[in-house]
């Protein structure tokens, strides 16, 4: 079997086993106690607080839901139907970056398709009154049960499937059942040829369900209020800016970290299955619950900043990509781009070069692209203002995961580039924050 996954030798090995462990106890019940909070503890982490000492371990096995047959039947339906979406759509042919072990993934690019008819028949079954997105909503706590458990079952699928069946040679175990199963085995696992799993976790099901909230989150405050905030409609328009770029990008997000790198195990899977669809939707979920009336005027400044950011990530994104498609051989603001040839060696021995940029974003730190990111997530969470700090959860939870990917991308791009990668850190010594950081 091919070498474990490279993850997980970035922090010392105690750290890494704590912390392993503390985010499979605890991811769990904090979706629960966010979800429970946001909807039923009017977003007061307070209030829940003051539940929790009252009632101790009880009262918190009382507010969790048990997964219910109509959350099933949601998750199910949804599951499926985003199934046949990637399997049947048709799309460009599209091929993924050479892996360690220097296999190449064929993906069909049908994620914008995807992403429009999943709207288009969301919403057209709430205009025709065949189903009311408000169910969702109302039945949120048991699909977040249902999809804890589920996801986890799903994942002790993938370790078998890492060490029965794998799809491909980019698979292998560390010889340890919880590194295995927390990074995962296989870093392109599929069923049959075609059906891409973390394809399927990550954007089809993950991502998707971003905005499918955002839209219900904006229903159910209609059907509460009988209109809908501005603050909600900024929130609602910013997060769907959003996943519309990352549909837009698919393709791109498949040579990222998340796919190239990183294994189908519960960090990655478990994460786009349940983390995604709670907390990166959160803000949206406070707000149902709190219209706040912002104004035109600071709606409209909200909603320029925050596409502002959107696209300045995005661009961030298209340069790196373009001038790799190119082969450098492109114009980064106007001019052609300075660039660091760097050799490496695959894990099978061959010899290979990859361009790194060093010009327009990518010259201003070597991570510069979180910066809008971050500040993205601000900018729609900042219409709940400022009466309770759990809105705000997600942005610090982003701001910890990209500075810590931010350091895991470097280990790996020093173990992989060496002398080159040390060049580059000298040109461009900043690792996120220009002149900062
Ligand atoms: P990146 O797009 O930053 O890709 C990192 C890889 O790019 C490196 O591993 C290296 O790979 C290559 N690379 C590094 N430096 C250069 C350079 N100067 N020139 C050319 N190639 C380089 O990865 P991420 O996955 O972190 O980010 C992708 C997007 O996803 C971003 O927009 C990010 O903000 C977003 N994101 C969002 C998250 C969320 O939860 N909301 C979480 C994570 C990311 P190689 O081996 O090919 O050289």
């Amino acid at each position: 079997m091919a070498a474990a996954p490279e993850t997980k030798t970035v922090h010392s090995p105690a750290l890494t086993y704590f912390s392993m462990l503390s985010l499979l106890s605890l991811c769990p019940p904090f979706v629960i106690l966010l979800w429970y909070t946001m909807v039923h503890a009017d977003g007061s982490v307070v209030q829940t607080r003051n539940y929790l000492k009252q009632h101790g371990l009880q009262g918190f096995i009382d507010i969790w839901p048990r997964p219910t047959a109509i959350a099933w039947k949601i998750i199910f339906v949804y599951g499926a139907f985003e199934a046949a979406l990637q399997l049947l759509l048709p799309g460009k042919r599209v091929e993924g970056p050479v892996s360690p072990t220097g296999n190449r993934p064929v993906y069909k690019a049908n994620g914008m398709a995807a992403y429009f008819v999943t709207l288009v028949t969301y919403i057209s079954l709430w205009w025709f009154e065949i189903f009311n997105p408000t169910v969702v909503y109302d039945h949120l706590g048991e699909i977040y049960s249902a999809l804890i458990f589920g996801s986890l079952i799903f994942c002790v699928f993938l370790y078998i499937k890492g060490h029965v069946a794998p799809s491909s040679t980019d698979s292998g175990s560390s010889g340890n059942l919880i590194i295995d199963f927390y990074w995962g085995m296989e870093l392109y696992p599929r069923i049959g040829k075609n059906f891409d799993i973390k394809v399927f976790t990550n954007c089809r099901f993950g991502m998707m369900s971003w905005a499918v909230l955002a839209v219900t989150y904006c229903i159910k405050q209609y059907e509460l209020n009988g209109k809908v905030s501005d603050s909600m409609l900024v929130n609602t328009t910013l997060m769907l800016v959003y996943v519309t770029k990352f549909f837009w990008w698919e393709a791109g997000y498949w040579n990222t970290m998340d796919i190239a790198h990183d294994r189908a195990g519960f960090y990655i899977c478990w994460g786009c299955l349940v983390w995604v669809p709670s907390v990166y939707t959160s803000p949206g979920m406070y707000l149902v619950n709190h219209p706040v009336n912002l104004g035109m005027q600071l709606a409209l400044y909200i909603l320029v900043a925050g596409i502002l950011c959107i696209y300045i990530n995005y661009d961030c994104d298209r340069q790196r990509q373009e001038f790799r498609r190119t082969n450098g051989k492109c114009k980064i603001w106007g001019k052609a781009p300075s660039k660091i040839e760097a050799t490496y060696t695959t894990t099978s021995g061959e010899t290979k070069t990859s361009l790194l940029l060093t010009a327009g974003w990518w010259g201003l730190a070597r991570h510069f692209h979180y910066v809008p990111e971050i500040l993205a997530a601000f900018f729609w969470t900042v219409p709940a203002l400022f009466n309770h700090f759990l809105p705000y959860f997600y942005v610090v939870f982003l701001t910890i995961l990209l500075f810590d990917r931010a350091k895991r991308d470097d280990d790996r791009c020093r173990s992989k580039y060496g002398k080159y990668w040390k060049l580059y850190c000298n040109k461009v010594p900043y690792k996120i924050i220009p002149g900062i950081y």
